[in-house]
């Protein structure tokens, strides 16, 4: 790997911080949800072909509590909207949340009352992932680009602040929401 030529007296310096966000990175462990057709394509990421495994996501877990990736795969509806955020409240901190697919985004092709028109509405959306359906490649781009994120991302009040903006962000875009609607 060259890391020899790199460090050629043996020390390797770091901080705490980048320690932590590379050990985060490498052991994101998603909740197990899917909401529609869109969860096809993230089951097959996990398959043997594409295999998750190879970025320490191997383990689905089927409690909120032991997880820290959402992957909201499919359209969210307004019914289902109440549940896909108490979920979010379970799950572990730090946690993240990437929207699969064109309907998760922002509602898709169900330009509609029953839809929710993008989930950012319901909780912080920190990787935004186009298509419909988004392959499996697609997804693991977007899981790298996460990656990316939680090795920059710093302890403490950092992550609050970055959810709040998230969150501030959606709450600004409502508006332009409903007058498209209307
Ligand atoms: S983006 Fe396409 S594949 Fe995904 S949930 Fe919507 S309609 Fe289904």
């Amino acid at each position: 790997m060259g890391l020899e030529e790199k460090i050629p007296s043996g020390f390797l310096l770091s901080t705490v911080e980048a320690l932590a966000g590379w050990g985060r990175k490498n052991s994101v462990w998603p909740a197990t949800f899917g909401l529609a057709c869109c969860a096809m394509e993230l089951m097959t990421a996990g398959s043997p072909t594409y295999d998750l495994a190879r970025f320490g996501m191997e383990r689905a877990s089927a409690t909120p509590r032991q997880a820290d990736l959402m992957i909201v795969a499919g359209r969210l509806s307004q019914k289902m909207a109440p549940v896909l955020r108490q979920i979010y409240d379970q799950m572990a901190e730090p946690k993240w949340v990437i929207a699969m697919g064109v309907c998760a985004s922002s509602g898709g092709m169900f330009n509609n009352y029953a839809i929710v028109q993008g989930v950012d509405h319901v909780v912080p959306v920190d990787i935004y992932l186009p298509g419909c359906p988004p392959r499996p490649e697609m997804l693991m781009d977007a899981i790298v680009k996460l990656h990316d994120k939680i090795q920059n991302t710093k302890f403490g009040a950092h992550r609050a602040k970055q959810i709040d903006e998230l969150e501030k962000r959606a709450l600004r875009s409502l508006p332009l929401i409903h007058q498209g609607a209307s």
